[in-house]
């Protein structure tokens, strides 16, 4: 594509942003968090969305604003509670850095939010996108805010030969995004942009018919939709391999809580063990009534439960996770410092990751029934 500047931007796509306002005043879902302009739940709402679609936030939303109805509230909250509302939500780093970011707000700033979106970015969790969508819908700050939609949208509005994940060339998509926006109408702009990309100028099957931009667009003057954005091979996603044993008796279950720097820290899961570990359980087992783990401190008399063994596949955008679970029935209590027992009544106000909790299901020690 030739070299171009935002003023060519400019001319060649003068119109587009009516077109597309007026469209999307026509148009657009009726959203719990588009009846506002408080940036506290349009923060709310910009971070659920982040990765996760907007039929299934629509509920987490409604919850955590029930649950945290201000940022003073979700500040002096226990991070185990804001852990809790958003269980099953999955990307909990998300929870964590608003919780961090709303003491900061409180402590810092005296409850006042940022109004820039370069101030925005300052805060934890809170990312080009995100600012941009925070301080253009509440504060009308011309920003706009460029997420994956917005990159497809423009890719091919503007027919972007290079690869839609590398970084230049997103950079250039972005300067295209930026010299699109209304100055009018920003907030309006960037939401327009976000639902053309997730309604009408879907990842497959476009449908451009029903586009009100298609006459600007130049990969459907050209009939050449189908080629944008170009997209670069695939590598494989890495499989990593998780071994759980899941330690319960009648009344519940022994959790642990992890630590910080991994997915999932401050949730709660099984006693990790290493595969060595892991393998040794299955040799002699039918008389294995024992457990002793070379890690741990502790030798339980129990139960293997061999039968309920189970590996589940749970798949996150660049890893496949493969978890094994074994479960052991230590029939009475015992205490370590490192696991928690948790009553089978108690365990739902736990943060668990949803895969942990799929395996509960599947083997029905959630419901309670232990054998
Ligand atoms: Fe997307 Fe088609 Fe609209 Fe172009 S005309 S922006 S490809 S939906």
């Amino acid at each position: 594509m030739k070299k171009e500047g935002s003023e060519e931007i400019r001319l060649e796509f003068s119109g587009l942003s009516s077109a597309l306002l007026d469209w999307y005043d026509e148009v657009k879902r009726d959203l719990p968090w588009r009846s506002t302009s408080d940036p506290y739940p349009i923060w709310v709402s910009e971070i659920i969305l982040q990765q996760t679609r907007v039929e299934q936030g629509k509920g987490y939303y409604l919850r955590f604003i029930e649950r945290f109805p201000n940022v003073r509230s979700l500040a002096s909250a226990n991070v185990q509670e804001v852990l809790a509302v958003w269980q099953g939500l999955g990307y909990y780093n998300r929870a964590l850095n608003m919780h961090k970011a709303a003491q900061m707000i409180v402590h810092t700033k005296n409850g006042r939010f940022p109004t820039r979106a370069e101030e925005w970015r300052k805060l934890c969790g809170v990312g080009d996108y995100t600012a941009a969508a925070i301080a253009s819908i509440s504060f009308g700050e011309p920003q706009a805010a460029v997420d994956g939609n917005v990159l497809r949208v423009i890719s091919r509005l503007t027919c972007e030969s290079g690869f839609i994940s590398d970084q230049t060339v997103r950079k250039r998509l972005s300067q295209r995004a930026q010299a699109l926006i209304s100055t009018a109408r920003p907030g309006d702009y960037n939401q327009a942009m976000m639902e053309l990309g997730a309604l009408v100028c879907l990842p497959r099957n476009p449908r451009c018919t029903d586009c009100p931009v298609a006459p600007k667009c130049r990969a459907h003057a050209l009939n050449q939709v189908h080629l944008f954005p170009v997209v670069a091979p695939k590598k494989l996603p890495k499989t990593v391999n998780l071994w759980y044993l899941v330690l319960y008796n009648r009344n519940g279950l022994y959790l642990h809580q992890r630590g910080n720097g991994s997915i999932w820290r401050q949730m709660w899961e099984f006693l990790p063990v290493e595969e060595d570990e892991y393998r040794s359980f299955f040799r002699d087992q039918k008389n294995k009534k024992s457990l002793s783990i070379n890690t741990k401190a502790f030798e339980l008399q129990g139960e293997f439960d061999f039968e309920r063994e189970r590996q589940i596949e749970h798949r996150l955008t660049h890893r496949v996770l493969r978890i094994s679970f074994l479960p052991f029935d230590c029939g009475i209590a015992f205490t370590d410092d490192t696991l928690t027992f948790v009553s089978l009544k108690d365990i739902k106000k736990y943060p668990i990751p949803i895969v942990f909790s799929k395996f509960l299901n599947a083997i029905d020690l959630w419901a309670g029934s232990t054998k």
